[in-house]
């Protein structure tokens, strides 16, 4: 890119209809919003428990601060390893069922931070199709050699798995599938895993805090009691936690090599230990209001038996993530901008976030909602449908 070949870009984007721009909220992260100084039913964040704008987070930040002061003021490995962080992580860990974990400040760092601390360039990285950006931005900054499977192929990938002669490989998956909301098979995936002597990497973003009946994620929902050494765990604290952040979890010496090698932990000022506070009061509503997860299991249903009679398809998806598949661009959009017309919030996703004649409406359910916000969006979908 030059200046001058960017405006040039710019307004093919445009043509296309696939320019990319912000919108300002102002306020709560919550069900109702206000957004470009309007009052909208949103559908669109990953605050799937309601606690981005929790007072309780918000008072364990507040205490915090007064306590502590706002910034970290150095990396870990320097004066910024705050005892609030140290706690959490041991919290974390136990919570997940793994023996240490790692905080990192946010869940893209975390991937570009793991997987070049584990890979070089002898090794081979497996990566379903629709993985998160992060994990296929780490496998490059690896200079790994990466291989994508079918999404959910796993003939295919047990028989490249079986044609690899890299020195190391390792797996990596969403748990939770960020634009589709369906879930990878985690006990299969170990057994090729083991069967072929590889790390398994689970991206648990969207299944921490939703998945399982305690909301411990994708590791209680597949019931994997004692995890095995080459199971790598990660899940980000900005989404069902309503915080930021991410951690990641494994065994000790993975833990002790990441603090040696992971150069996005070592090279960078750790989070404002305030943020591991409000954490701490996060895990404490995950933990101990299951409600919030059978409330939102409800929405989800009534949703899905709303769409059903709908011209668009819905994939199955069991998670909060419940796309409509439009097909072109310009119709996605066409759907939203409908939608927004009527004060309701649900992005349109096109290429290349999604393969090309993909294009969908991504509905993302939060226990924040009531059964009427989703019958107020399903009459909106039933209206726009008519044309
Ligand atoms: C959101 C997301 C991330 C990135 O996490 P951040 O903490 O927001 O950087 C990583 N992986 C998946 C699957 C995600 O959906």
């Amino acid at each position: 890119m030059t200046p001058d070949r960017i405006a040039a870009a710019l307004s093919e984007l445009a043509e296309l209809g696939l320019a990319r721009r912000r919108h300002v909220l102002d306020g709560a992260q919550g069900a109702r919003v206000s957004l470009d100084g309007r009052a909208c039913l949103s559908f669109a964040s990953n605050d799937y428990l309601g606690l981005a704008g929790h007072a309780d987070v918000a008072r364990a930040a507040i205490a915090a601060i007064e306590r502590v002061g706002v910034g970290a003021g150095a990396a870990h490995l320097l004066t910024g390893h705050h005892r609030l962080h140290h706690d959490l992580e041991t919290r974390l860990a136990g919570f997940v069922g793994l023996p240490a974990a790692l905080l990192f400040s946010t869940g893209y760092m975390a991937s570009l931070g793991v997987l070049p601390a584990l890979l070089d360039r002898h090794a081979e990285v497996f990566e379903d199709r629709l993985n998160h950006a992060s994990l296929i931005d780490g496998a490059i900054l690896a200079r790994a050699r990466l291989t994508r499977y079918p999404h959910l192929d796993l003939d295919w990938l047990d028989r490249k798995l079986g044609e690899s002669t890299a020195s190391t490989r390792l797996i990596a998956t969403d748990t939770v599938f960020s634009m589709d909301g369906d879930l990878a098979p985690v006990p299969a995936l170990l057994e090729l895993a083991e069967k072929h002597d590889a790390w398994l990497y689970l991206d648990d973003a969207h299944g921490f805090g939703v998945l399982g009946d305690q909301g411990r994620g994708i590791l209680e929902h597949a019931g994997l009691a004692s995890p095995p050494r080459r199971l790598i765990y990660l899940a980000t604290l900005g989404k069902a936690a309503g915080v930021a952040g991410a951690f990641v979890a494994g065994s000790t010496e993975l833990v002790e090599w990441l603090v040696n090698r992971a150069r996005t932990w070592i090279y960078t000022t750790a989070q404002p230990p305030l943020l591991a506070a409000a954490v701490g009061a996060s895990l404490d509503l995950i933990a101990g209001e299951p409600w919030r997860r059978r409330h939102l299991r409800a929405l989800i249903a009534r949703f899905r038996a709303g769409v059903a009679d709908l011209p668009w398809p819905s994939p199955v998806s069991d998670t909060p993530i419940q796309p409509l598949l439009v097909g072109t661009s310009q119709a996605a959009v066409a759907l939203a901008e409908g939608l927004r017309a009527r004060a309701i919030l649900a992005p349109a996703i096109r290429p290349p976030t999604v393969p090309h004649g993909e294009a969908r409406l991504r509905v993302s359910l939060s226990a924040a909602h009531t059964p009427d916000d989703v019958d107020e969006l399903l009459a909106a979908l039933r209206e726009l449908a008519r044309g």
